[in-house]
């Protein structure tokens, strides 16, 4: 496995394969990898004939008073990871080498990006399109791989995507939990025992959230208050930053759960901020 922390490094280990008709899939993650992650690698080395992961820390997605700094980087173990699941090449680089000197150019896609965590981190999306804008211009991937988990993102991307004409095919894959149905996540890590053991309430009440629109056709606004009460009941720690019920095209709440919808929540519990979401079709 190649691992690259250069640009021209990484431009070198996937142009010989793309010479010889391969196809080159992309799986961009932070790090501290787990098994949301690996189902995303196993997913492009199933897919495709080459797979690149990148492992960026990326300072433009994080806000002020955000956890940049206190982000875990277990650098070795996430290599053993990307080595055992058959990862061709790894793209580490450094803040530097992404970002030289600070970049005057924006990708935003507001009116997505308006919606969801997009009000309580606002920037957080420009960084995102930016880097994986980046990541796609350097790597070159025919298909890139990304979590349901994050709903709004892959939304934002696919959509950045059709816009800029990337010639990339973007792929979803569904969200990893643990057994007791919460949602993996790298920051799972900063919870609490006590913390932890309120945590699954929020697939919970995602959950039972659902139920509820399938048998009910409850308004929007009716079903965002059962969510909101069902993770207060559930996770008394938490705070929510929203409990929303949106359309699963636009991302603005609905009026109406006669269609599909997608409910998505943000809960700030103890350092950590969780974020999970159930398409409800
Ligand atoms: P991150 O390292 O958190 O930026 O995530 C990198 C990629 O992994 C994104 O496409 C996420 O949506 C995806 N991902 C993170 N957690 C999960 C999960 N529990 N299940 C599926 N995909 C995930």
């Amino acid at each position: 496995m190649n691992v690259c922390r250069r640009i021209p490094e990484i431009r070198d280990a996937v142009s010989s394969a793309r010479g010889a008709g391969k196809t080159i899939g992309l799986v961009p993650t932070m790090g501290a990898l787990h098994e949301g992650h690996f189902s995303l690698i196993r997913a492009s080395t199933g897919q495709t004939d080459l797979t690149v992961v990148s492992i960026f820390v990326n300072p433009a997605q994080f806000g002020q008073g955000e956890d940049l700094q206190a982000y875990p980087r277990p650098e070795e173990q996430d290599l053993a990871a990307c080595r055992d699941l058959g990862a061709a090449a790894v793209f580490l680089p450094s803040v530097d080498e992404m970002y030289p000197r600070r970049p005057e150019t924006r990708v935003e896609v507001p009116a997505l990006a308006g919606h969801l965590c997009g009000q309580s981190r606002p920037g957080h999306f420009g960084g995102v399109c930016l880097v994986v804008a980046k990541l796609f211009n350097i790597v070159g991937p025919d298909i890139a791989f990304f979590g349901r988990k994050d709903y709004q993102q892959v939304t934002i991307i696919r959509r950045m995507c059709e816009d800029l004409n990337f010639p990339v095919e973007i792929r979803t894959c569904p969200t990893i939990r643990e057994e007791d149905g919460l949602a993996r996540s790298s920051r799972n890590a900063y919870l609490t025992d006590r913390e932890r053991s309120q945590a699954p309430g929020l697939y919970r009440a995602l959950q039972e959230t659902a139920d509820r629109i399938r048998s009910d056709h409850p308004s929007g606004a009716e079903a965002q208050a059962f969510l909101a009460e069902r993770i207060a009941r559930y996770v008394p720690d938490g705070q929510i930053d929203y409990a929303s019920v949106s359309s699963p095209q636009t991302l603005a709440e609905v009026d109406t759960t006669q269609g599909p919808v997608v409910l998505a929540l943000a809960v700030r519990l103890g350092r950590a901020r969780l974020i999970d979401n159930l398409l409800v079709d």
